[in-house]
């Protein structure tokens, strides 16, 4: 549903370098809007990277293509399956299958670990996969798939080609639409800090969700990897991205949003404040702790050298100290039930 309370006047007001709302408050806000829209839980995502394959050359990713100092790997269903009857075993309800964009990664695959996946219980499945055939998207969504996330990364023309060597913002558009008229909840999100961006282009990614009826949102601070282009570009500004979340929790209302790996890895306490900023996901990675050190997409990721069960009980530590109450459910999209 559209916004009417607020304007795009508004948002750029609450991410200006010289906003006169003071980030508390923006915060503030933003958590009493994310308790009437979303509740006051935490949704866990287990986070399954299946593969560092890639044949894009986005210029800020670790993963792209021109990267050689990769060890390039993709996971079996029997390892998929494996990573995510840990999952359930901790009792999430959701796991997402995250890869880069590669035709190696075959369709059937991806088919059957759902499946595999599926006979686990009552657990959601979110792809992660990048731009694939329609054909695909509709075979995975057969297997029971729930839910696609495919960042639009920027709402900027201009900026998307700059970023996206031989890519367009149209054609993901296209494949977005696809996804939520097939049936996928669907999410989409941008980077915060990649060179080029102004406010505008934050404001425009913000209304470009809305225009999307995205599901889920993802904002992630960009952080610089090696080996690519942006190696040595400045990480996002921390505060920048907290209250850009803050402002889209406060606009989008009742949207998944997660605070991210990248915003932990940016900040010690990161996912902490992404969730004090209006976020209410977090996905701790499943990745074997083989594959999960050439998963870079940027450098200094933390949790590289850990196993999934180290990393929980952190943030089962962090999550309680918040009194934050993690939920037992699936977490399928609060726009399901209006729909
Ligand atoms: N290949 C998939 C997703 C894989 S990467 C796809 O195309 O959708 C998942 C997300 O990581 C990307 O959507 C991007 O927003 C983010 N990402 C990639 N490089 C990053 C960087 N250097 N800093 C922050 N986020 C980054």
């Amino acid at each position: 549903m559209k916004n009417e309370d607020y304007s795009a006047d508004d948002i750029r007001s609450w991410i200006d370098d010289d906003s006169s709302v003071p980030s508390a408050d923006l915060f503030e806000t933003a958590r009493q809007v994310r308790k009437q829209h979303c509740g006051d839980v935490v949704y866990l995502r287990g986070l399954i990277e299946i593969s560092n394959q890639c044949s894009c050359n986005c210029l800020y990713c670790g993963l792209r293509h021109s990267n050689e100092n990769l060890s390039r790997y993709i996971m079996s269903r029997e390892e998929i399956t494996d990573a995510a009857k840990l999952v359930a075993e901790y009792g999430i309800k959701t796991v997402v299958m995250q890869s880069g964009e590669s035709p190696l990664i075959s369709a059937e695959l991806i088919e059957d670990s759902i499946c595999a996946i599926k006979e686990l219980g009552d657990i959601a499945v979110t792809l992660s996969l990048g731009e694939r055939n329609f054909a695909d998207y509709d075979l995975w969504l057969k297997a029971g798939a729930d839910r696609y996330l495919l960042k639009h990364e920027t709402a900027n023309k201009i900026l998307y080609r700059k970023l996206h060597p031989g890519a367009s913002l149209d054609e993901r558009l296209d494949h977005l639409h696809y996804l939520k008229s097939a049936g996928y909840q669907t999410g989409t999100g941008n980077i915060i800090g990649v060179p080029g961006q102004t406010t505008d282009d934050i404001v425009n990614d913000i209304l470009l969700c809305e225009a999307l009826e995205a599901d889920m949102i993802s904002i992630s601070p960009f952080m610089p990897s090696g080996n690519t282009p942006f190696s040595k570009v400045q990480p996002a500004d921390a505060d920048l991205t907290l209250r850009v979340i803050a402002a889209a929790r406060i606009y989008l209302r009742d949207v998944h949003m997660p605070a991210t790996t990248a915003l932990a890895t940016l900040l010690p306490d990161g996912r902490e404040a992404g969730l004090k900023a209006g976020a209410n996901v977090i996905m701790p990675s499943f990745t074997p702790l083989q594959y999960k050190t050439e998963y870079l997409i940027y450098d200094n990721k933390i949790c590289l050298n850990e196993e999934a069960r180290r990393c929980l009980t952190s943030l089962d530590l962090t999550l309680g100290s918040l009194g934050y109450h993690v939920s037992g459910e699936r977490g399928d999209s609060p726009k399901l039930a209006i729909r």
